[in-house]
């Protein structure tokens, strides 16, 4: 798997013009874990960038727009919206 995002050198990015809840690891109080950014433009928001994020209850992946990772809630276990896409276009979902 290869991600086309810039090469970015030097690590440390927590200073500046990055909210903490956009960092990787950050965990929101739903219990909602940051994993990465995957460098994709949102889908349900304008000028964001996808992150993935990890449910801690059931282990679920799924894409969330940075503005909306404080108050994610897991689509799989908690009813939240539905997660954006993390790698490619979402296939259409099976809402059974
Ligand atoms: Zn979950």
């Amino acid at each position: 798997m290869k991600l086309s995002a810039p090469a970015r050198r030097g690590g440390l990015i927590a200073s500046k013009g990055l909210s903490p809840t956009t960092a990787p690891g950050y965990k929101n109080p739903n219990g909602q874990t940051v994993i990465r950014d995957t460098g994709a433009a949102s889908t349900t928001r304008d000028r964001q960038t996808i992150y993935q994020l990890r449910c801690g209850r059931c282990s679920f992946d799924y894409g969330c727009n940075g503005m909306d990772i404080k108050a994610r809630l897991c689509p799989n276990c908690q009813s939240g919206a539905p997660g954006e896409p993390l790698r490619e276009p979402a296939p259409m979902l099976n809402f059974g």
